[in-house]
């Protein structure tokens, strides 16, 4: 029998839109199961269903929605709506992508929930816990604050102190407050329903479940076995799992009275309610799958595996396989749990408001090549739980010099030749290649890293490949051969080789460079790629498509405006049009080389106070400087060092140009520039206004 894979991602909480961890994460997955597709087994090709689905329920979504004036369904209904363009652009291939507020998984949670209760491993028992009488609710941890029972630091949460970082239930803040309406909250009791976690039978079951080798990776493995071995106030405790009203979710099953399912049970239990509507909409059907949503999650041979991130490790390796395995069939424990990193950009975390985040709706927008983000992405990953640090300058250098200076360039420089010269068409091999067969045999040791997770290393070995495929096209010099009299035997073999050097490095890349390949493809006139074609060569005679440009490089300055904190407007096509319309209009009662006065006014230029001047360490010439621009402050790098002492511009009024959009340095985010005027001698001389301007006024 072929290997059946059933692949997730972690469900993404629809209260708002993908950020860039998510996409990492897709990515991920989707080249690990684009990889899985190109595979044939013994049997057949490999059957992989890959899903995904929004986590739709919860108090937050129920608050986010009633201030955006919606209801809890149209709220997630425009969220889900937006996921489409996300997963497009990315080349994210999921078979399916649903909801957790489905019929499907009302049906699956509630049947989970009954059969766990069946088993004696739900009870019910009081709960103590504050509720807000304004608000009519019972208010988890984050909608609390107080002041801290240890150090009495004001407006804490209900869990922990940022303060004096002590650790304490809700229950123990001094003078706690709502914070949906300001109301001092009250304790009520309710009955909940718990999940008994710290059953022996339950906690048997995970042990043995931890340990299977090549499960879960060794740090996941050892992070579970610390919660399991807890011991004193870090126990393993049992799961509190309903809610009460007011609640968006699913209804715990058979009771009178209205009670809710807390969103983390029904949470993972999306991942089967998108595989079941998959099957039962019939597009598995459609994709050849010939057996039931029940026969194939219960088949002795489908592996489940779950791609996470590592803030969700507890639930993945302890609730939600004691959760399956006690359901029974046709629920089975997962087979594997990928954990990955978070990423971050230039070594700090992401933050928005200081410009250093990505946001991948904005990456498309600017028209940035989605397969520059997979392949730099793939470089950076590896099997390990490791945080990802997307680095500008290092992005540049592996879409630039390695994609486009090592791979691309290989079929640019010979496939010209053999189309002007030969009608497209190739020779056979030279028997003599020794670089084509090392080429051919890579395919195992590459399929095992990509089937290992390990990309990065993939990458590594696929790059190495190419740079000695450059340098036999250097050696053999195409270009010479094409001026040389009777040298076009020569350079018929030469470019064909090289071809089908680049056939297979497009073939180990198409994981990663899904769209890529098809072009290249496309170009080699022949079907799609699979792995085992590694063991093929193009047969002599094969005729090629005329060769088209591939692929761009990334420009920095696409990246500036990646990161730019102020948009650089986007604007549609007919927009621009029109916009062009009116600017041609506009130039032509303008002298050449002047200006109009709409263009100066583009300029936002303002008065602002130097509040702080620092040295900044490594730079020769750049002052820090922070800026009072009229209530928002500002940090702007300026070329000034020579001319200035810090300690006497403090104080000082300058002139900045407000709009520009914002530099990523190697120091930092510059967000503006500071006017200063300078000669052909030397000196360099602030502009600052007269007497009686302040900060933030605009200069016109
Ligand atoms: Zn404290």
């Amino acid at each position: 029998m072929p290997r059946r894979l059933f692949v997730t991602t972690a469900l993404p909480y629809a209260n708002g839109a993908f950020h860039i961890g998510h996409i990492m994460e897709y990515i991920q997955a989707d080249i690990w199961v684009r990889f899985q597709r190109m595979q044939a087994d013994a049997d057949g090709p490999r059957i992989v269903h890959f899903v995904g689905a929004d986590d739709a329920h919860g108090a937050p979504i129920m608050l986010a929605a009633e201030k955006a004036g919606q209801t809890p369904e149209e709220f997630i209904g425009a969220i889900q709506r937006a996921r489409k363009q996300y997963l497009d652009g990315f080349h994210l291939e999921y078979d399916n992508w649903h909801s957790t507020h489905s019929p499907e998984n009302s049906a699956l949670s509630q049947d989970i929930f009954r059969r766990l209760k069946a088993k004696n491993l739900v009870y019910s028992k009081p709960v103590e816990q504050f509720y807000d009488p304004v608000k009519g609710m019972y208010l988890a941890d984050r909608y609390l604050k107080g002041e801290c029972p240890n150090c009495g630091a004001k407006d804490q949460y209900g869990d922990a102190c940022e303060n004096c970082s002590s650790v304490y239930g809700a229950t123990a803040l001094k003078n706690p407050y709502s914070t949906l309406s300001g109301a001092m909250p009250v304790l009520k009791t309710s009955d909940h329903y718990f999940f008994k976690l710290s059953d022996p039978e339950c906690v048997a079951f995970l042990r043995e479940w931890l340990q299977v080798p090549g499960r879960l990776q060794p740090q996941v493995v050892n992070k579970a076995w610390e919660w399991l071995d807890g011991e004193g106030d870090k126990a393993l405790g049992d799961w509190d799992i309903s809610r009460d009203p007011p609640y968006f979710g699913i209804r715990v099953p058979d009771i009178a009275e209205e009670k809710y399912l807390y969103v983390w049970l029904d949470a993972p239990i999306g991942y089967l309610a998108s595989l079941k509507h998959y099957f039962e909409s019939g597009k598995a059907k459609a994709k050849g799958e010939s057996i039931t949503f029940e026969e194939f999650l219960c088949a002795e041979d489908t592996e489940q595996i779950h791609f996470i991130g590592k803030d969700i490790i507890y639930f993945h390796t302890l609730f939600w396989p004691a959760m399956l395995k006690f359901a029974g069939a046709p629920y089975k424990a997962p087979d594997h749990v990928y954990v990955h990193g978070f990423i971050g950009v230039s070594g700090e975390k992401m933050s928005k408001s200081r410009g250093t985040g990505i946001d991948p709706l904005r990456y498309l927008e600017l028209g940035m090549n989605p397969e520059w983000l997979r392949y730099y992405i793939a470089a950076k990953l590896n099997a390990a739980v490791e945080d990802v640090d997307f680095n500008p300058d290092d992005f540049i250098a592996r879409v630039n010099s390695d994609l486009v200076g090592k791979y691309i360039n290989i079929a640019s420089r010979c496939a010209g030749f053999l189309t002007k010269k030969f009608g497209g068409k190739l020779v056979a091999v030279e028997s003599s290649n020794a670089l084509i067969r090392e080429m051919q045999s890579a395919a195992k040791s590459i399929a095992e890293m990509y089937d290992s997770r390990e990309f990065g290393k993939a990458l590594r070995d696929v790059m190495a490949l190419a740079d000695k495929a450059n340098s036999f096209v250097d050696q053999v010099k195409p270009w010479d051969l094409a001026k040389k009299a009777g040298g076009e035997a020569a350079l018929q073999q030469a470019c064909s080789d090289a071809l089908q050097m680049f056939r297979l490095l497009t073939l180990y890349l198409k994981p990663i460079l899904p769209k890529l390949a098809q072009d290249v493809e496309r170009f080699f006139a022949i079907p799609a790629l699979a792995w085992n074609d590694a063991r093929n060569l193009l047969p002599a005679g094969h005729v090629i498509k005329p060769y088209q440009h591939l692929m761009t490089r990334v420009e920095e300055k696409q990246l500036g405006a990646l990161f730019g904190i102020e948009s650089v407007p986007q604007v549609t096509a007919p927009q621009r049009h029109a916009e062009k319309q009116h600017h041609a209009a506009k130039e032509q009662s303008v002298t050449e080389g002047t200006i109009s006065i709409d263009d100066f006014n583009k300029l936002d230029l303002r008065v602002a106070k130097i509040v702080k001047a620092e040295h900044v360490e490594g730079a020769d010439k750049l002052l820090k400087l922070t800026l009072d621009v009229g209530g928002t402050t500002r940090t702007v790098f300026a070329g000034i060092k020579a001319a200035y002492a810090p300690e006497a511009l403090e104080g000082q009024l300058a002139v900045v140009v407000a709009n520009l959009a914002p530099r990523k340095m190697k120091f930092g985010v510059s967000e503006g520039m500071v006017l200063a005027a300078s000669g052909d001698g030397p000196g360099i001389f602030l502009i600052s206004p007269g007497a009686g301007a302040g900060p933030g006024m605009r200069v016109k």
